[in-house]
């Protein structure tokens, strides 16, 4: 087995990925290898739930329903905690290069998620706003507070409208959340409820999910009101207005970019292989080719599953399956024993429909309405209340 040089552990983003490297990683160490994870918030952020624009827009600035405090978590796991933002990754020195400074390791893991990507859409990343972070989910409540209170002072009978761009579950699950939630409440009795576009773009809607959830779903989205424009890509936006690829024009007081992901630059600019948007493209044991003790582990990886032939999701499910593989890797790797190959069972998948709605699919059996609302509830809560206990649950 190829040789690694001394050095400690370092673990890059504390998401959903890297949070469960360490934990996995310190308990069945204990000391052995000193573990830095590496962040540019405090926090651990609760990205599944970055949908709940209305909750967040009552929130305000008290996110604490949508965070951990990393601190809080790593102190009882002896894992050190450093804030920085990677800029870019030496694997040759093996040295991150931080804001804040440089990190040496001997071992490595990349969790550095993805952003958003934005395809060369003239437009889109300056006037759309993003709930893949949580500050993009902040400001997009902020702002949607902002043109409800402004509502009644729409001409005639006019109703705010909300363009949400991306027929995919983060898409699909703003758009409900944004047509359910009770704005009258939150802004104002003379506040107009926004008239909300789900605009699906040239790719199925929620294309790759079982077809008895789709239908579903299509049901309650159009219960809630939202209104679905589907077969074209958005080709520009521009302030008040998204444009079609065959040159519809959709007037809109606020535009949301849920279409899609790439990994992050530092990723992109690594020189390993890569698969699609930059994403890397790993082992079997989700280690680099060619750099023995760096892994890669999240939505940074393109992964297809040796088992099925097909590509693992970029989902927190399939990131904290990889996690637990990754980290018996890190050991194995550490303690110079066999590693042993990721393969990805899903364990059912639910989305969100706002108002106690939902669709979903578990074991291959499709639940819909409240009991799946409930089932993702339940489940989310779950994953918190373990994640500040400093365990790792698992989600769906
Ligand atoms: C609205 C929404 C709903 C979703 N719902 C579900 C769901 O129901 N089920 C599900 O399984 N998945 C869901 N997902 C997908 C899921 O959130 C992601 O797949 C998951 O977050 C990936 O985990 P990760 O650890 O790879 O990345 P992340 O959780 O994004 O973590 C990446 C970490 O890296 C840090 N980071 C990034 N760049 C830098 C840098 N340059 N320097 C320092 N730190 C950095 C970030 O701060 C973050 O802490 C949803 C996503 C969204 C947006």
């Amino acid at each position: 087995m190829a040789s690694v040089p001394a050095g400690p552990l370092v673990i890059l983003g504390a998401g959903y990925a890297g949070l469960t490297v360490a934990q996995q990683v310190s308990r069945k160490l204990r000391g052995q290898v000193p573990i830095i994870l590496v962040d540019r918030t405090p926090v651990h952020v609760l990205r599944t739930q970055l949908y709940e624009i209305g909750k967040l827009a009552e929130a305000g600035p008290d996110v604490r329903a949508w965070t951990v405090p990393l601190a809080q978590v790593l102190d009882r796991r002896g894992v050190e905690f450093r804030l920085g933002s990677v800029e870019s990754i030496d694997l040759s020195a093996r040295t991150v290069h931080l804001d804040s400074g440089e990190q040496r390791f001997g071992y490595l893991a990349v969790c550095l998620g993805s952003v958003a990507s934005y395809y060369g859409v003239p437009g889109a990343s300056e006037h759309t706003f993003q709930v893949y972070r949580l500050s993009g989910a902040q400001k997009l409540a902020t702002q949607l507070l902002a043109i409800e209170r402004a509502s009644a002072t729409l001409a005639g009978e006019r109703r705010p409208r909300i363009a949400v761009v991306g027929g995919g579950s983060t898409g699909t699950e703003l758009a409900a959340e944004i047509a359910t939630t009770d704005w009258p409440r939150l802004a104002g009795p003379t506040t107009r409820s926004p008239d909300v576009f789900l605009l699906t773009g040239a790719l199925p809607f929620l294309a790759g999910f079982p077809p008895r959830l789709i239908a579903h779903a299509r049901e309650i989205l159009r219960s809630a009101g939202v209104q679905m424009i589907a077969g074209w890509n958005v080709t520009r936006v521009e302030p008040g207005r998204v444009t079609l690829e065959d040159g519809t024009v959709l007037p809109c007081d606020a535009a949301v970019w849920c279409a899609g992901l790439e990994a992050p630059p530092a990723v992109k600019a690594l020189d390993a292989p890569h698969g699609k948007g930059g994403r890397l493209a790993v082992e079997p044991t989700l280690e680099l080719p060619g750099h023995p003790g760096v892994f890669a582990v999240g939505d940074v990886i393109e992964f297809r599953d040796p088992a099925t032939g097909m590509l693992v999701p970029g989902t927190a499910q399939a990131a904290l399956a990889e996690a637990r593989v990754a980290a018996a890797n890190l050991v194995a790797r550490i303690r110079g024993e066999p590693m042993a190959a990721f393969t990805y069972r899903e364990r059912g998948v639910v989305v969100a429909l706002g108002l106690g709605q939902a669709a979903g699919s578990v074991r291959r059996v499709t639940i819909w309405g409240s009991p799946a609302a409930l089932l993702k509830r339940l489940v989310a809560r779950d994953y918190a209340r373990a994640a500040e206990k400093g365990d790792t649950p698992n989600l769906i």
